[in-house]
């Protein structure tokens, strides 16, 4: 079995840091990339070597895999662990790990090709009997064609960009007559943004709610899952808020989806740590969504409540060893909630903010755990995703991870750029979440008719008009796009790149 001595990072930030700690604790020897803009960023600090790979824009250094694999000759590196973003989801790169005689912390590059392509996905899945959202199977090719299976469909449909990802390429139709337009921008959108304007459509689910099922896999046809996150709580259709396990799943049904999701990763040989998303309706009916083939943003709520270090079993999975976890192992222990903190003006439709940490103080204290990149004085880069940290707190109930959650956003000193935190205290604090009675819709619903004209956070109760204010701000959600730094080129080594921009959002 080839046991890894040296990893590298390819990744910054807290997720880099959150790899290499584990990696320390099993004493293998850490090796950070950086671009020039985190020179002094916490993740070259805390490696064991470090390596400058390029100028800020990631297509010029965190996604330079010639580079990145040349570092990994000079300096006797045995494995390669992604991260999440930039190349974890690159199937092109994953086999030039191989070919260069390396390990690839993930799956092989034949399931990340399938996976990373929503209807080859589908397609791969469809002799599982996996529930999916009625749609189309394949890429549409004709729009009068089209437009008759959305009427058999029936509206509101969804037009989804087939490489799509990070919420992007998505446009909901309403009716027939909006369809031509509506295509129109869908396309343009996954052409810029994947290079790929190949677009399907799936039926609109109305009030979902998205749960997703953590699997890992080993290199001997081993599978597990470790139950569900809840992630409904959105915008731009990416997560800001999860938590695990979900306040509705029933335990048959958690069974039925944990199954579901085995089945999708074996459809696909899956090894390594992955994450199978699903759409469950106000019935907890549950329709196939994607499946992510890397280590997710959100894991840490998992970690929290199964007491399993994922990147300790990616690590083994890599070197072959057989998964010693068994299922029924496994059981749900407390409750698990984070909070992402962004450097985004909540009441400015969440738009990034550029600028300089002038206080940085972490909650600290029994059942919070901090994963960040950053300390006070440190600038946020505008070149890459704007997430300061993953604030996640647990305990024994939900509503004690609540209160936790809410004694830590307290203690949250952040200063000097706009945050997600407020936005995070009014999700700990409303009734619909409270209650676990809500959905993708959470903050057109009750977030944004909450920020006023003067672009102040109010707390008062919500209005007669809610309804009417919720359907037309919901329309401008929709409409609203992450502005990005620029386009900046993908680079050749990835043909079918999700990586146009330049500042990326991870989920
Ligand atoms: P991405 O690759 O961008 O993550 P997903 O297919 O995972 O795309 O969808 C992202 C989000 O968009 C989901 O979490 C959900 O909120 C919304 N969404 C996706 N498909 C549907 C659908 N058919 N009906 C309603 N909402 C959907
Ligand atoms: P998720 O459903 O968890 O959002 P996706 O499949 O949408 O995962 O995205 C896969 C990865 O690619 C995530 O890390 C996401 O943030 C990133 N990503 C997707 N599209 C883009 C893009 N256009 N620019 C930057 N990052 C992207
Ligand atoms: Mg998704």
């Amino acid at each position: 079995m080839p046991a890894i001595n040296k990893l590298l990072v390819a990744n910054r930030g807290e997720i880099a840091l959150r790899i290499m700690r584990t990696a320390r604790e099993m004493g293998i020897q850490t090796v950070a990339i950086y671009s020039e803009a985190d020179r002094n960023a916490l993740h070259v600090r805390y490696a064991d070597e470090a390596v400058c790979v390029g100028p800020a824009p990631s297509a010029e250094s965190y996604l330079r895999a010639d580079a990145i694999i040349e570092v990994c000759r000079q300096l006797n590196v045995d494995a390669i662990h992604p991260g999440y973003g930039f190349l974890s989801e690159n199937a092109h790169f994953a086999r030039m790990v191989r070919e260069a005689g390396l390990i690839f912390v993930g799956p092989s590059p034949e399931a990340i090709e399938v996976m990373g392509d929503k209807l080859a996905a589908k397609s791969a899945v469809a002799t599982y009997n996996i529930p999916m959202v009625p749609g189309t199977p394949s890429a549409i090719t004709d729009r009068s064609e089209a437009k008759i299976i959305s009427a058999q469909i029936g509206y509101p449909i969804l037009i989804k960009a087939s490489a799509g990802g990070g919420g992007k390429g998505m446009r909901i139709v309403a009716n027939d007559a909006e369809f031509d337009e509506q295509m129109d921008r869908a396309v343009s959108e996954a052409v810029s943004a994947f290079g790929d304007g190949s677009v399907f459509i799936e039926k609109y689910v109305t009030s979902p709610r998205h749960i997703e099922i953590q699997v890992l896999g080993d290199q001997h046809g081993n599978i597990i899952h470790l139950f569900e996150r809840e992630c409904s709580v959105q915008r731009r259709h990416q997560k800001v808020v999860e938590e695990a396990p979900s306040s509705i799943l029933k335990p048959e049904i958690r069974e039925a989806m944990g199954q579901a999701a085995v089945n999708v990763a074996r459809a696909c040989g899956y090894y390594g740590a992955g994450t199978v998303e699903f759409i469950v309706n106000d019935q907890l009916d549950f329709y196939f969504l994607e499946m992510n083939t890397r280590l997710q943003v959100e894991h840490p709520v998992t970690e929290q409540i199964t007491g399993v270090d994922l990147v300790r079993q990616m690590i083994y999975i890599a070197e072959g060893r057989p998964l010693t976890i068994r299922q029924e192992d496994l059981q749900i222990k407390g409750h698990a909630i984070e909070v992402r903190v962004y450097a985004e003006d909540p009441t400015n439709n969440f738009l990034p903010d550029v600028g300089t940490l002038d206080t940085y103080v972490r909650p600290q204290g029994n059942g919070v755990r901090v994963d960040d990149g950053f300390e006070q004085g440190m600038s946020i880069p505008i070149y890459y995703d704007p997430m300061i940290a993953k604030l996640v707190t647990y305990a024994d109930t939900r509503t004690e991870a609540i209160q936790k959650m809410i004694r830590a956003i307290d203690e949250y000193q952040i200063s000097g750029v706009q945050t997600t935190l407020p936005f995070g205290r009014f999700v700990m604090d409303h009734d619909a979440f409270r209650s676990g009675q809500f959905d993708t819709g959470f903050v057109s619903k009750y977030f944004m008719p909450r920020v006023d004209s003067t672009g102040l956070l109010t707390t008062d109760q919500p209005t007669s008009t809610e309804n009417e204010v919720a359907a037309v701000l919901a329309a401008w959600l929709l409409d609203q796009t992450r502005p990005t730094t620029n386009g900046a080129p993908v680079q050749e080594t990835q043909p079918k790149s999700k990586w146009k921009a330049n500042r990326q959002s991870f989920s």
